[in-house]
């Protein structure tokens, strides 16, 4: 995965950023609210591990800016002792999950490896098919026909919520609810858009057409019925 680190006790930074990439994960590190959040939208990270107290802007804010403007990235925040009450709010703002501090680095790693298989949603990292387009979930890879199809990273959450379960009929709320993390007052004409953009890429050239709408009830992407 990779993961943004933003916290700044520059020495438990280095840690973490080490221990994790000894597993693997490719880590950038941010010392500053505000440049955790620039981080966030430049590197879009896969996880982000988020400490509440920073300077320039504290995390809470930081969270709720990055839900606002539709990041879909885990969030993972540290809590300092005491801040019970910050966790909670955390986690309804969208945090994906929490560790108190102080934490020993194989928790954080676990937790981490935790989220990032969650977060696929299949639990398993072998690619999703419907007919010729094959969805990588893990490596956020799209092919069509054995061509490499070239999407956005919300484009491409929309079309994993789709592929993942195929054939089922998914309404605008609903993938506002999945990929945006909304649940209400979502400008759902946001969804629309990202159909067509995914319609042009994943469809246009293609036959037969994967991506369904159903009037009234949704989208949905499935092979087409035989007449
Ligand atoms: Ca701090």
């Amino acid at each position: 995965m990779r993961i943004l680190i933003i916290e700044d006790e520059a020495e438990l930074a280095r840690h973490l950023s080490r221990a994790l990439g000894r597993n693997g994960h490719l880590v950038t590190t941010a010392t500053q609210g505000p440049e955790g959040l620039e981080a966030a939208f430049r590197e879009r990270p896969d996880l982000i591990v988020l400490d509440l107290g920073l300077p320039g802007r504290d995390g809470m804010s930081v969270l709720a800016e990055l839900r606002q403007r539709g990041h879909a990235a885990r969030v993972m925040i540290l809590t300092a002792r005491g801040e019970v009450e910050h966790r909670i709010k955390g986690l309804k703002a969208g945090a994906d999950d929490y560790l108190p501090k102080p934490f020993s680095l194989d928790e954080l790693v676990a937790r981490v490896e935790a989220i990032g298989r969650r977060g696929g949603g299949t639990g398993a990292s072998d690619p999703l098919r419907i007919a010729d387009l094959i969805v990588d979930v893990q490596h956020r890879q799209v092919m069509r026909a054995g061509q490499a199809i070239d999407l956005s990273p919300r484009e491409f959450d929309v079309l994993q919520v789709l592929v993942q379960e195929p054939g089922r009929y998914f309404s605008r709320t609903e993938l506002c609810e999945r990929v945006w993390r909304r649940q209400h007052e979502y400008d759902t004409r946001t969804v629309e858009i990202f159909i067509t953009r995914l319609r042009k890429k994943v469809d246009s050239g293609f036959e037969p057409a994967l991506i369904h709408t159903l009037r009234g009830v949704g989208y949905s992407v499935t092979l087409p019925q035989k007449p």
